[in-house]
């Protein structure tokens, strides 16, 4: 049993002022693995005063021990590996190879990243007739989501760090275990008291006392649009900036020239990752009229090598996350069939044999229509949508035809026809070929995607203020 029922505030493990706990669950199991403290706006309060002071001595840090900061950050979150592993497949139900590949090395990235572009980083410079400056925005709240508990929470805290900006950290309160081996981090790598500051609890309390608190200059949030909204909302009282990474419902464009079975394998993975539960997953598959009935073919032969199941076991995909989104997805499935869409595999109900744990299948619809409900809306689970198009407008006509903006996707040969998808695409990150990840690359969404950019200098950014100073002696 893990009972987390501290918070991490001014460098110390501090009791809770509240009573409350909350049962955390294992996903594959349905078992109770731990519980948290429920925090108050009074531990949100204290968090604040913590940060505050620790304030003018951390964003004036020289960027040399900044960045041996962040270096000692990674050096102590690599000698946590197998905790991190073993925390992250308890808490989301990632089967062990995903929580090391993906959850694991994306924190380990984030934190070297934000070294490296710190390095190259210019907080100074002389423009002529005046001299910019880049100031810490101050002290910033941090507001995270489940489906990726280190990575969202290493993001936004290296850059912070980054920028000489204290954190007051909110993890979601589902998946809040990895976020305390982060701090137990902190405390290894010597990072000064009261600039990472941990406090638990529920969104509609402490995600709404951070948006709203006159003490928190700046708030960075990543999840639903709907409480995306309300952050922004909030933070107007005190006009403060906010960051927001919200939802997406990216196209992968298929060209006439594509290798079918390298793309259909593309998109089963883009459902299985995460079973399908990440913000940029491509989720629409455009494919040209002429070659539907080849790449429906390709994606029922690929799928059996992405198996459902314990992610303990050498399973390619694990459960949903709660009974709530295995809820929200079903449903989404039954909608799909309503609708008119062809289910080609999968549907509603759990897999053969998994009773236990919110598993569902992988499931592919075709013949969908970009305004079904199934092609509009963010589903979060391993739920794929084949569309079909004309020409290359049609497909850049299609990709658009949404109010996201995250990510798009474009795979085929012809150089000019991948260009013109790329650049097309109204969103923030564009992937051509199944490109390697780079973590030095912007990372946020157009249109109702979001606001702002995270990761590398970009992320960075986000935590500062610009100052012009005229005159400035030289
Ligand atoms: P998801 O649907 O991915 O759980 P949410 O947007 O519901 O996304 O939650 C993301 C994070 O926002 C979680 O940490 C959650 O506790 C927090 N949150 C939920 N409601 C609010 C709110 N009203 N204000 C601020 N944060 C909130």
């Amino acid at each position: 049993m893990r009972n987390y029922l501290k918070h991490y505030i001014n460098g110390e493990w501090v009791e809770s002022t509240g009573s409350d706990v909350e049962e955390v669950i294992n996903p594959a199991t349905e078992e109770v693995i731990g519980k948290i403290s429920l925090g108050t706006k009074e531990d949100l309060d204290k968090a604040v005063k913590a940060a505050r002071e620790a304030f003018p001595s951390f964003s004036t840090m020289s960027k040399d021990d900044r960045v041996k900061m962040l270096e000692r950050i990674a050096e102590e979150y690599e000698k946590r590996k197998d905790d991190i592993i073993e925390t992250i497949t308890d808490e989301l139900g990632s089967p062990l190879a995903v929580s090391e590949k993906v959850h694991f090395m994306m924190g380990y990235n984030h934190f070297s990243q934000a070294a490296e572009s710190l390095k190259e980083f210019s907080f100074m410079e002389d423009m002529g007739g005046h001299t910019r400056v880049k100031e810490s925005v101050g002290v910033s709240g941090l507001i995270t989501p489940w489906n990726f508990p280190t990575n969202q929470t290493s993001t936004k805290i290296a850059s912070a760090f980054a920028a000489g900006s204290p954190v007051i950290l909110k993890p979601a309160e589902v998946t809040p275990f990895a976020a305390i081996i982060l701090a137990e981090i902190f405390e290894a790598a010597g990072v000064p008291k009261g600039v990472f500051n941990l406090v638990n609890g529920k969104g509609d309390v402490i995600g709404d006392g951070i948006s709203s608190h006159p003490g928190i200059d700046f708030v960075s949030f990543t999840g639903s649009g709907r409480v995306g909204k309300k952050i922004m909302q909030n933070a107007s009282e005190s006009i403060k900036n906010v960051a927001l990474e919200l939802g997406g419902k990216s196209p992968l464009v298929v060209l006439e020239d594509a290798d079918i079975e390298q793309a259909a394998r593309t998109a089963v993975n883009h459902i299985a990752t995460n079973t399908g539960q990440v913000c940029s997953a491509a989720t629409r598959i455009l494919i040209p009229n002429s070659m539907k009935e080849a790449f429906e073919e390709e994606v029922l032969k690929v799928l059996p090598e992405f198996t459902v199941g314990d992610p303990r076991q050498d399973n390619k995909v694990g459960p949903l996350i709660s009974k709530k989104q295995w809820n929200t997805v079903q449903s989404y499935i039954e909608k799909g069939v309503e609708e008119g869409a062809t289910l080609l595999a999968g549907g509603t109900g759990k897999p053969e044999g998994l009773d236990k744990g919110y598993y569902t299948k992988m499931t592919v619809f075709s013949d969908v229509k970009n305004d079904m409900t199934i092609a509009e809306e963010e589903i979060f689970g391993p739920v794929m949508s084949i569309l079909t198009y004309e020409d290359l407008d049609d497909a850049i006509r299609i990709s658009n035809d949404t109010e996201y903006g995250l990510a798009g996707y474009v795979v085929g040969e012809d150089k000019e026809a991948l260009r013109k998808v790329a650049t097309s695409i109204r969103a923030g990150r564009i992937k051509v070929n199944d490109a390697e990840a780079d973590f030095a690359a912007p990372f946020g969404g157009f249109k109702q995607s979001g606001i702002g950019r995270e990761w590398g200098d970009h992320g960075i950014e986000e935590y500062l203020e610009t100052k012009t100073i005229l005159g400035y002696p030289s």
